[in-house]
């Protein structure tokens, strides 16, 4: 049974660019709509019903980034590529770091474009079709976890967490690398929104870190990153220090 077309929402400012590729996707079978404003782009995706996002970084009014970080504050995990000016080299940084999932610099190849949609698009397909009680084996750098049998090992060696600790390590391992909003941790490693103090949550954190820590080399180290205002990320150390 083929699968329905996955859905495109471009968020830009300019016809010339927007309209040929509009088309081009369409061509592809993907379902495409084109609006010109981020404030247009936040009520369709409000709609629920994009599987993907490109989004340009200068748009009149509200910008590409403002749309980003109130899409992921809303708590859409939808797949965002963001596309920027050759200029604009610290865009990609603060894009990714609003929560993109990936970047295009202008001008670029439509092949090119076309094969970062696929590569997200991928991974909304195995998010979908494995659900997450078949999920088994998830890693990040030298973490590595078995929900099946409810281990974790670092770097080789078993590491012994508590439960909340291990909720909240696989929540973060299985966002790869992307942010889990607190919103998300409480709902997820407490069962629920409410009633989960501030606290409760950087006290779990911190918990979780020192664990990770004893066990690790400084080289291959993973940090549980903060990323202010929004929540956590895993991120493989590069430095001895970096760890806000
Ligand atoms: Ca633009």
């Amino acid at each position: 049974m083929p699968s329905p077309p996955l859905a495109v929402l471009i968020v830009e400012d300019e016809a010339s660019l927007a309209a040929p590729l509009r088309r081009g996707l369409l061509e592809e079978g993907y379902a495409v709509r084109v609006v010109a404003s981020a404030e247009s782009g936040l009520d369709e995706l409000a709609t629920g019903e994009y599987d993907l996002a490109i989004v340009d970084w200068r748009l009149q009014g509200m910008d590409g980034r403002d749309l980003i970080l109130e899409v992921r504050r809303r708590d859409s995990n939808i797949p965002i590529l963001m596309l920027t000016a050759m200029r604009d080299l610290d865009h990609r940084v603060a894009g990714l770091d609003a929560g993109a999932d990936d970047y295009l610099t202008k001008p670029f190849a439509f092949e090119e474009l076309l094969a970062r949609l696929r590569a997200l698009s991928r991974r909304i397909q195995d998010t979908m079709s494995k659900p997450a009680s078949h999920e088994i084996h998830l890693k990040f750098g030298s973490i590595e976890m078995d929900t099946a049998r409810r281990t974790t090992t670092v770097a080789g060696m078993a590491v012994d967490l508590r439960a909340k600790e291990y909720h909240l390590l696989e929540q973060l391992l299985r966002s790869d690398g992307h942010v889990v909003t607190r919103t998300m941790i409480a709902a997820r490693v407490w069962d629920s929104p409410f009633g989960v103090t501030d606290n409760a949550i950087d006290v779990t954190v911190s918990n979780l870190r020192q664990r990770l820590a004893r066990l690790e080399r400084a080289d291959q180290a993973v940090l549980v990153e903060t990323v202010r205002g929004v929540g956590y990320r895993l991120r493989l150390a590069t430095a001895p220090g970096t760890q806000s």
